[in-house]
């Protein structure tokens, strides 16, 4: 056993709804542009090309139901998204047996700074300082499959201070979550631990100190989180 030169980082642990057990993250994968009118909204045609994924850091992750408000933006995001979180991975799963890898699934936001991560668009540059930085994923607990199933349809709302922003349904994902899974397979090694958030619906905007978001997800659960 070789001598660690410092302690080894903790592994994120995402709770466990109704149990004391907690799942350990090991990546996690973001589609983009997954519902029709959000692809609108941001300026693109809606057509079913295919999917493309960028990565959040797991330790990104927050589960405290507070969103510090971060550095070097003037215009962070909200964008609610279903999270699935798989129990077992492989290489070229096929559509068919996709689900069969999915542990349970999650409501979590993809809080975006719109404004470095449209400078990094024009320039061609990659998104992770729009898209993964602290705190930037907060998501609620993983409510197992065996109890809710696969949850392929059911609104998506997000409120900001109890008005509504966001506001669709997961039969409107242009990629369903086991082509997610399968497409994701036949790029990288996906394996237990890894989390997929699935895409928002339209009506994405800022955020401030002192908002209050509520993110539900039908079948799924809600959370709530305070913009500090
Ligand atoms: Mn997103």
């Amino acid at each position: 056993m070789p001598t660690l030169v410092f302690a080894a980082p903790a592994t994120p642990l995402a709770p466990v709804a109704g149990s004391d057990a907690v799942f350990p993250v090991r990546r996690v994968y973001c589609i983009g542009r997954n519902y029709a009118a959000h692809a609108i909204e941001m300026g693109h045609d809606p057509d079913r090309e295919p999917p493309f994924f960028f990565q959040k850091n797991p330790d990104n992750l927050e589960f405290s139901g507070t969103f510090p408000y971060p550095s070097r933006t003037s215009d962070v995001h909200h964008e609610i998204e279903m999270v699935v979180a798989l129990a077992e991975g492989g290489v070229d799963i096929p559509v068919a047996r996709a689900l069969e890898h999915v542990f349970g699934y999650a409501v979590g936001l993809d809080m975006t700074r719109r404004d470095l991560q449209g400078i990094a668009k024009e320039m061609g540059r990659p998104w992770e300082i729009g898209k993964a930085f602290e705190h930037s994923a907060p998501m609620g607990p993983i409510v197992r499959a065996t109890e809710i199933g696969h949850p392929d349809e059911g609104q998506v709302v997000l409120e900001v201070n109890g008005v509504v922003r966001q506001e669709g349904n997961l039969n409107q994902m242009i990629w369903k979550v086991p082509e997610m899974i399968a497409y994701l397979s036949e790029y990288f090694a996906l394996a237990a631990g890894d989390i997929i958030m699935t895409g928002t619906p339209s009506g994405v905007g800022p955020v401030v100190r002192g908002d209050m978001l509520k993110a539900h997800v039908e079948g799924v659960g809600e959370i709530t989180v305070e913009v500090v």
